[in-house]
């Protein structure tokens, strides 16, 4: 009763499966999105945090699949902004506006704002609801800065706007092993992957 068959990720996002593949390697349970396990699933956002959204979605996929879901609900926020876009961040200016357009207009936005006063931080709750129907969730954050303009190809969404002080690049310009080693996702994703380890030894015992 209550074992771990199979890992579905709640999301509709191939970016973030992609991270999430990546950081999750190496698991010895497969690992299906939303779409391969035939659970395509659309749900309102409708919480106040990240935590509240990433167990919304992952609850709604949870009640037709009954095994291990996890989900992420991922956002920036910027200081200067008031935090925005914050738990806004992929509907901001509108879901079919470019990534290109959206990192302009918050550069923009950011006009005359001194270096010092220009921090942000991507923020990562995960969720995961495990096959006895518990819940869980974690969250990670990656501090930085908005830059003066976009820089750099990898990564995606908000990547070429967000430098990592550590390196001087944003996250566009990093290779991926080393965003995911230090992204919000990375450190939300790890803490799940300990939490299923956790869950896994329970049931052994
Ligand atoms: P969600 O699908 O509601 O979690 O939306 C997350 C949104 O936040 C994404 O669509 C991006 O706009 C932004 N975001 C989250 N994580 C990242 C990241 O690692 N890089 C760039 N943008 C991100």
């Amino acid at each position: 009763m209550g074992r771990i068959e199979k890992i579905i990720v709640a999301t509709g996002n191939q970016d973030k499966m992609r991270e999430i593949r990546e950081i999750l390697a190496g698991f010895d349970i497969p690992i299906l999105s939303m779409k391969e396990a035939d659970l395509v699933t659309e749900v309102e956002e409708t919480g106040e945090t990240f935590e509240e959204n990433a167990l919304i979605k992952a609850r709604a996929v949870w009640q037709k699949s009954g095994n291990l879901v996890i989900s992420d609900d991922s956002g920036l926020e910027i200081d200067a902004l008031n935090k925005e876009p914050g738990i806004h961040s992929s509907r901001y200016l509108g879901e079919k506006t470019s990534y290109h357009i959206k990192n302009q207009i918050l550069v923009d936005r950011l006009e005359g704002v001194p270096k010092e006063q220009r921090t942000a931080r991507f923020v990562c709750a995960a969720a995961i609801i495990f096959p006895d129907g518990s819940e869980k969730t974690v969250r990670g954050v990656m501090e930085g800065q908005i830059g003066y303009g976009e820089a750099g190809s990898n990564g995606f969404g908000y990547d070429p706007i967000f430098i990592l002080p550590k390196y001087g690049q944003t996250t566009a310009e990093l290779p991926p092993e080393i965003k995911n080693q230090e992204s919000h996702r990375g450190q939300a994703l790890r803490a799940v992957r300990d939490e299923i380890e956790a869950y896994r030894n329970r049931q052994d015992s």
